[in-house]
């Protein structure tokens, strides 16, 4: 059954391929400038890529294409599907139209010298080489949640970027009540040593040959489909979801520490099934998308922290483990468990746990917010930074590159971002707290790598949906409750503390 109807809807669809397809070959030469691209051709590749937009941006706001969403808006009749549709194009449109064309070229060339100065900066362990960038960034962030608009505070308008209706009112209480609990369970579990801080496991090499047997194992057990996805290797892992049937994902192989590799490819599959589970009715449609970073960020999660470090998983997969990787032989399943899960206060937020990780984004947020709102300088911003991470993990760093410098986001101008990965989190575990009452058996679904059922519940419940939905409503469809904090913070009580 076709499930757009409306003739009007029909049309937009129609007209709206085109715009798809360019999207479609922005992401490949974005996968491509990450996997395969030589070095040099990096400038001639953002002309193309850049050029690209233009030209979808310049699709989008043509007169009839706006005229027909126009008339679809006001159409009373539509199904939710279509009601989808046009939610998502009003929403792009509200966004470029919003925008000044000088401000998103100015961004878009500040951001692109931004990223060499700040991996320059990093390197040389010098705040003062990025400054000025940053300063600007930041002030191009400020007028662009002014032309955007906004009710309460100016952040709102940068967040909705990436969370779709996600409040500054929102996020200062998410964090806020996060806090208190993720401090108890950080104070006990590392102050009474419950978790080791570090693991032998750690320092180990592998041949990254093996380590690729196991990666691709593990993703065989998930069913990651072969004729539909790839692996393949970058510096920072990644998934591009090309449609619905072309789903990419890299890996990285450091060569010790296996557990980087291991991680980061779990954590990108939850990202692809996200997009291989999409209803394929949606395919080269607005809908085929997530619902929201925030959303996928939980989906990436849940299979990485609840599936993949628990402890059924890790008997589960022990013998794998020890099949290619001959060093393993000497630990048992239950010393990996531990390896997996080592608990300290560190300074780089993509090698955090579990348990510090939210205290990272919880300084950024704070700290973009202020930023945002002017009410402190960039100059200033490594020194709140230090006494922050200082007042949550006890930890000061001595370097830029261990502190302000870490991240690349800021670089490429997402300010408004970081919040996202802890919407994440949160919500994984509130879908674990769902999921163990539609499959009493989940653990032991896990111990038998049994994952047809949890694949299952995931499409029914977040995948097949693609952007059908706002991130709060989906919430609201499926789980009929709103984001609430306590199911993460429950989850890692039960996991750490008993
Ligand atoms: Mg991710």
């Amino acid at each position: 059954m076709d499930i757009f109807e409306n003739p009007r809807i029909k049309e937009i669809l129609d007209k709206y391929r085109v715009i798809w397809a360019l999207h479609h070959a922005q992401g490949l030469l974005s996968w491509d400038t990450e996997t395969n691209m030589p070095i040099k051709g990096v400038e001639e590749r953002s002309i193309a890529i850049a050029e690209l937009a233009g030209l979808a941006r310049r699709l989008l706001l043509k007169e009839d294409f706006l005229k027909l969403l126009d008339e679809a808006s006001q159409t009373e009749d539509l199904n939710i599907y279509e009601r989808g549709v046009v939610r998502v194009l009003n929403r792009a449109v509200r966004i470029y139209r919003a925008l000044p064309e000088w401000l998103v070229m100015e961004m878009a060339k500040i951001t692109e010298e931004a990223k060499v100065v700040w991996r320059k900066a990093k390197e040389k362990d010098d705040f003062n080489m990025f400054k000025p960038y940053l300063e600007k960034i930041v002030d191009l962030n400020r007028k662009a949640a002014d032309y955007l608009g906004y009710e309460e505070h100016p952040y709102d308008a940068l967040l909705d970027l990436y969370e779709e209706g996600f409040k500054t009112r929102d996020a200062d209480k998410m964090f806020d009540t996060l806090e208190p609990g993720l401090k108890k369970i950080f104070d006990k579990v590392y102050g009474e040593k419950l978790y080791p801080s570090e693991h032998e496991l750690e320092k180990v090499k592998y041949d990254p040959e093996d380590m690729k047997k196991v990666n691709l194992e593990i993703l065989n057990i998930f069913g990651y489909p072969k004729d539909k996805a790839r692996l393949d290797i970058s510096a920072h892992p990644f998934t591009i979801e090309l449609g619905i049937n072309d789903v990419r994902i890299t890996t990285r192989y450091e060569g010790f520490d296996f557990k980087r590799s291991l991680f980061s490819t779990i954590h990108e599959f939850g990202h692809a099934l996200y997009a291989l589970q999409v209803d394929e009715r949606f395919k080269a449609t607005p809908l085929a998308g997530g619902a929201s970073l925030g959303i996928h960020e939980s989906q990436s999660r849940f299979w990485e922290n609840i599936i993949g470090r628990s402890r059924e998983f890790t008997a589960a997969v022990y013998p794998i483990l020890k099949k290619y990787l001959p060093f393993i032989e000497k630990y048992t399943s239950e010393d990996l468990y531990y390896y997996f899960n080592t608990v300290k206060p560190s300074f780089i937020r993509t090698e955090a746990d579990e348990v510090t990780y939210n205290f990272h984004i919880l300084l950024r947020y704070r700290l973009e917010k202020m930023m945002i709102e002017r009410s402190i300088n960039v100059s200033d911003v490594p020194e709140y930074w230090n006494n922050m991470m200082e007042d949550l993990l006890g930890i000061r760093p001595k370097k830029y590159s261990e502190g302000v410098l870490q991240d690349i986001h800021w670089s490429m101008g997402n300010i408004g971002y970081f919040p996202t990965y802890t919407i994440g989190n949160i919500i994984s575990g509130q879908i674990k707290y769902h999921i163990e009452r539609e499959i009493p058996d989940f653990r032991d679904k896990i111990s038998k790598l049994e994952f047809t059922d949890i694949k299952e519940y995931l499409r029914e419940k977040i995948h097949r949906w693609g952007s059908v939905y706002k991130p709060q409503d989906l919430l609201q469809e499926s789980f009929k409750e709103g984001m609430d904090t306590r199911y993460f913070i429950r989850y890692l009580e039960e996991k750490y503390l008993s």
